[in-house]
């Protein structure tokens, strides 16, 4: 009998036990940048696990840089306009601790990356060289061409096999063993050969990406960013924060979806340093249409406004026929496009288009969630044990991020939370039997069923209503009335989630199954949280609230409620430290005029 059909008999499945002191459940940047810190500090035990092979988390995805104030170019740049800048940007929403931490770290962490080999662009005489991003005072985003995700992750993962951590791969955990007080362990199951695991763990630290991937056009692989790392971190017990800022890519690859070669390509990032190295902005009419929203920073002010402005565009009636706006850096030479933008060049030359004499077509696209789980200083969740970090936590973005903060904030964090791990953590430590009975034998059942089940509705169908439900109903342009009828359809795709036809265990089909019930908690908690907030603010934007209340400078808490159900709270932002204060107070922008 297979260990499903034994756990749908109500008999006791196998499965592995995997003791370790810590288990680090995500092996991207973040991942892999607490793990080398917990090595680093003596934990010897530590295992991190991803959904697919070690080298390949989604960090090898991020193009256009990592943000630090080297002042390579900019000598009067220092952390405090870098912290200053992303609360600028993040409209006061961020937790401005986070914020310094990141900050001020960053200098040091990029020097570090270094000297461990990562593969940086260069200026002329050997410094890591920095490229403008938008909305930042100065050129501060460090870079690997424009593959500075891969680069940074191949020289995390050198790192660590340098120093012995191991990784178990292909992997998908499914619930943290948690008694809402405190975690103990994590269930899951091997994605190759369907046997159940279940982590026996002294502390965890999440860091399994975010959850944009819940919207229709994205720029997510399509099996990452599902929300898995929020929604299990709320079902152990945490709380979740700001999830209704969802951040809105100006620059998606707008295609012609009826061309199979270019159908794949449909919101893929077209990276900002397109825009950071020069790119151009027109509509279908020619006008260089950022002149009428931001006739300062144009093309680099920040990606709430860009994104809205490109949308505005398009709404009004000024768009390319594949409902975008043109993208074009024709005047920049080939050699310095290719130098500078290799991977957009090859990608968009494959497809037959040739950036260096023509602009390609572009429009808004979900990119990033600057909600996730709430956590105090040390990256720790209110539940004991259980950290989270990267993409999965939320307070640094505040309602709105600046590119090249996220890759930042994974490495600034990655050693913050495995540090204080490192001092607290004792062992493996012990799962509670209550809690073997109570919940980790019901989670085998659940996924026993759940890839017996042989119901009504095919997953990726599913998938794809949900993620057409949140980019219709909580959107760019967001208000009441629709954001309501978003949770009445959200509550109709529940149903049907319980009566799915799903693959076997080790299948694709299984995958997107579970990945389901994450994707409905990070929609649901979007879509209450965008109703919550009466008000626009960064990336939130309510037609029938347009301005920001300053009341509302506060963080929308999401956790579950005694009596069922998403409760919600909100509290006040905290102030930042005086030496921040006065990088505000000064007021630093970028002279769009100097890119000229
Ligand atoms: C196209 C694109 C371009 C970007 N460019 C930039 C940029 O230039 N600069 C910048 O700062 N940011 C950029 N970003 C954002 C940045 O890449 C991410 O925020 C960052 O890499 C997240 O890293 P992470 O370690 O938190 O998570 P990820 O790299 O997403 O890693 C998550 C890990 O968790 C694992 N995992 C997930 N769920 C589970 C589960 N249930 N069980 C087990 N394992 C699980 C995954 O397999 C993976 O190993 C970009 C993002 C995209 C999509």
């Amino acid at each position: 009998m297979s260990e499903q059909e034994a756990a749908t008999a109500g008999g006791s499945p196998e499965y592995d036990q995997i003791d370790v002191s810590v288990l680090v459940i995500g092996a991207g940047a973040a991942g892999a940048r607490s793990a080398i810190t917990l090595a680093e500090q003596g934990v010897d035990d530590v295992l991190v696990i991803g959904k697919r092979n070690h080298g390949d988390a989604h960090t090898t995805w991020a193009r256009g840089g990592i943000n630090g104030a080297l002042g390579t170019h900019d000598p009067e740049d220092d952390w405090t306009v870098h912290a200053a800048d992303t609360l600028t940007e993040g409209h006061l929403l961020n937790d401005p601790e986070k914020v310094e931490t990141v900050a001020k770290q960053m200098p040091a962490r990029l020097r570090e990356l270094d000297e461990w080999g990562m593969a940086y662009s260069r200026t002329d005489d050997g410094e890591i060289d920095q490229r403008y991003f938008g909305a930042q005072s100065f050129r501060r985003t460090a870079f690997a061409g424009d593959h500075t995700g891969e680069s940074l992750l191949d020289t995390l993962v050198d790192r660590a096999q340098e120093i012995g951590i191991p990784y178990r791969e292909n992997v998908m955990i499914t619930k943290l063993v948690s008694d809402g007080e405190r975690v103990y362990g994590a269930v899951g199951f091997d994605m190759e050969n369907g046997r159940f695991l279940v982590f026996n763990a002294g502390s965890i630290i999440l860091a399994a990406g975010g959850y944009a991937a819940i919207y229709n056009r994205h720029t997510s692989r399509d099996d990452e960013n599902n929300g898995d790392g929020p929604a299990l971190a709320y079902d152990a017990g945490g709380s979740l924060m700001d999830m209704e800022f969802v951040q809105f890519h100006p620059t998606g690859m707008a295609v012609d979806e009826d061309e199979p070669d270019w159908e794949p390509w449909s919101g893929r990032l077209v990276t900002e340093a397109v825009r950071g190295e020069g790119g151009r902005l027109f509509n279908a009419d020619g006008e260089r249409f950022m002149e009428r929203y931001s006739p300062d920073q144009m093309e680099l002010d920040a990606r709430d406004v860009v994104a809205r402005s490109i949308a505005k565009e398009i709404a009004e009636g000024r768009g390319t026929e594949n409902g975008g706006v043109y993208l074009d850096i024709s005047h920049r030479d080939s050699e310095f496009i290719q130098e500078r933008l290799p991977r957009m060049y090859e990608r968009f030359a494959e497809l037959g288009v040739d950036m260096a004499a023509e602009p390609v077509e572009v429009a808004p696209t979900s990119h990033y969630g600057m909600g996730g789980v709430a956590v105090d200083r040390h990256g720790e969740t209110g539940v004991d044990g259980l950290y989270a970090i990267g993409e999965t936590m939320a307070g640094v973005h505040g309602a709105n991020r600046l590119g090249g903060n996220s890759l930042a904030e994974t490495v600034a964090f990655g050693v913050v939370a495995g540090s204080r791990v490192a001092e607290q953590v004792d062992g493996p430590g012990e799962i509670p039997t209550e809690l073997w009975a109570d919940l980790i034998e019901p989670q085998f059942d659940d996924l026993a069923q759940l890839a017996a089940r042989d119901g009504t509705y095919d997953v990726t169908e599913v998938v794809t209503e949900l993620q057409s439900l949140m980019w219709a109903h909580a959107g760019i342009l967001r208000d009441e009335e629709s954001l309501q009828a978003g949770l009445e359809v959200l509550s109709e795709l529940r149903t049907k989630a319980a009566d799915l036809d799903v693959g076997p265990i080790t299948s694709d089909s299984f995958e997107f199954a579970v990945d389901i019930g994450f994707m409905l908690t990070a929609a649901e908690a979007v879509l209450r949280g965008a109703v919550e907030r009466t008000e626009s603010r960064g990336a939130h934007y309510r037609t029938d609230h347009p301005e920001t209340d300053p009341d509302w400078q506060r963080n929308i808490y999401f956790s579950t409620s005694d009596i069922g159900g998403m409760s919600i709270d909100t509290e006040p932002v905290a102030s930042p430290s005086d030496a921040v204060q006065a990088a505000l107070d000064e007021g630093y922008e970028l002279d769009y005029h100097q890119l000229e």
